[in-house]
């Protein structure tokens, strides 16, 4: 099956399932939306697509990018630029398959699961896919597997090497109006390219490692590898067993296809030197004694993903480090003037190889936030702090007071609430935050930003009061209880502007 010629492209068409061509996409025949079960699979199909137009047809600049938003490309365009890639993106190609090796050497083959992030390692979690394990994927979601694997996921354990980003970094996407334009934002003009690579035209003409191999054991310096060498780099030694004769249905799409049943894979090292910079990944570092030593953020915590938004859209620098947004967003600051931004932000959260969570979220930007990013990290840590308020006064009633030369001792109540309250706190004023980001006015947000305060100020009260309810009746509290309340109070106070704090 190849990527540039076969229909593998999943689709929801008046409520029909669908697959298209790459070309029926881009050509502008089909505008539908990304369909498939797991919403992991499908931002993965839309970075897939991306990397796949991007090796097709690299813009020179902003003007000529423009031209393939708004137009969709001509299947003669289409037809003689896929020509001499046709032998990157061969799912069953005999030498250079895509994303896999030949001659993979395993004692026994791994079975599907283990290529579907979080299916298969061990902890049981609500987004398992709901029939269970995976027994087989079609060529289109084998294929999308495959490079979600080498793109976001953790390795496959000791000695298998991980994605160029580590182990699960967060991706960013720019959302468009159709999938066509998304694919399109997505995709780095030469411009752009030269700023953050300043090694492109040196690189221009590599082909992926999948083609010309590296050497096991060796060290490669990030800044050797290309853009389309490092878009659709695989980091493990990978081969499909040949698909099934008989068709079955595919444990992912639900299509009645040849399916894969499994894999071989085998240990394989090498050491990256330097962070290559990934087009949809923002980047941060610190600067330590001059040196400059740059990582991905992912989600570490159970924190929501508007709690990561400065750095993911923001540049900011000091003298001990800071943020640089992805690629994609540098570009779309000089490129996307319309009133509004949407972004897509995914990523899992893991132990080591397991995956403990996903993540899959769409946000939007008013107009101004280029110029604005202080009025994002101003909303961001205003949402921050006011979940501290609640933390530090629920902390308060668990250990109570010591004995001071001003206060006499108040003895704590023992009880932990904070978890369960913060897990509240992050729930109620989700789409708060999320308004908050696609509608503060960025030129004048102060208005917005007291709107926000006060609004989360009466969560704060309602959760901690909703909290500490059950403890209400017991004398044995009462004190501590009354002290966290005069907490609480105290900094909330602290955070209304100043004016205000003497009321
Ligand atoms: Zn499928």
């Amino acid at each position: 099956m190849n990527l540039l010629t076969a229909a593998w492209v999943p689709i929801q068409d008046k409520g029909l399932y669908e697959k298209i061509t790459v070309q029926q996409l881009l050509c502008g025949e089909k505008e539908r939306d990304i369909c498939l079960p797991r919403d992991d699979m499908e931002l993965a199909c839309l970075q897939l697509l991306s990397a796949i137009t991007q090796t097709l047809f690299t813009p020179e600049n902003k003007k000529s990018l423009g031209k393939y938003v708004t137009q969709p490309l001509t299947p003669e365009v289409y037809l003689a630029a896929i020509q001499d890639k046709l032998n990157w993106f061969d799912l069953d190609h005999p030498d250079t398959p895509f994303m896999q090796f030949r001659g993979v050497k395993s004692t026994s083959a791994t079975p599907m699961n283990k290529l579907m992030a979080g299916v298969a390692d061990g902890t049981n979690k609500t987004f398992v896919n709901p029939q269970g394990l995976i027994e087989g994927l079609c060529h289109g979601c084998v294929a999308i597997a495959l490079f979600n694997a080498a793109n976001n996921c953790p390795s496959m354990g000791g000695g298998f090497k991980g994605s160029l980003r580590g182990s699960t970094p967060i991706t960013l996407l720019i959302k468009g109006k159709t999938v066509r334009e998304t694919i399109w934002l997505n995709v780095l003009t030469e411009e752009t390219i030269n700023q953050m690579m300043p090694w492109y035209e040196a690189t221009k003409d590599q082909v992926p490692n999948y083609l010309t191999p590296i050497n096991k054991g060796g060290t490669i310096q990030s800044s050797a590898i290309g853009l389309l060498r490092g878009l659709l780099w695989q980091p493990a030694h990978f081969e499909l067993l040949p698909a099934t004769s008989e068709q079955q249905i595919c444990s992912c799409c639900g299509c009645n296809e040849q399916v894969y049943t499994g894999f071989n894979k085998e240990k394989f090292s090498y050491t990256i030197e330097g962070v290559w910079p990934h087009p949809l990944s923002s980047r941060i570092f610190t600067i330590k004694a001059g040196n400059k030593k740059e990582k991905f953020p992912s989600f570490t915590t159970r924190a929501p993903t508007w709690t990561h938004m400065s750095r993911l859209v923001v540049d900011q620098q000091t003298e001990k480090g800071g943020q640089q947004a992805a690629p994609v967003i540098q570009q779309a600051r000089q490129f996307i003037a319309s009133e509004k931004m949407q972004l897509i932000v995914g990523g899992y959260r893991n132990n080591q190889a397991t995956i403990l969570e996903r993540r899959h979220d769409l946000f939007s930007l008013k107009q101004g936030w280029t110029e604005h990013g202080e009025v994002i990290h101003r909303l961001i840590e205003t949402g921050l702090s006011y979940k501290q308020c609640l933390i530090n006064s629920l902390i308060a009633f668990k250990n109570g007071r010591k004995k001071s030369k001003q206060y006499e001792e108040i003895k704590g109540a023992g009880i932990n609430l904070v978890q369960n309250a913060e897990e509240n706190y992050y729930q109620q004023t989700e789409n708060l935050m999320q308004q908050g980001l696609a509608q503060v006015h960025f030129e004048a947000p102060e208005d917005d930003l007291d709107a926000l305060q006060q609004q989360l100020k009466s969560i704060v009260k309602d959760l901690f009061n909703q909290a500490t309810a059950p403890y209400r009746q017991e004398p044995k509290m009462l004190k501590a209880l009354a002290m966290a309340r005069r907490s609480l109070h105290k900094y909330l106070k602290n955070l209304e502007p100043q004016g205000e704090k003497n009321e």
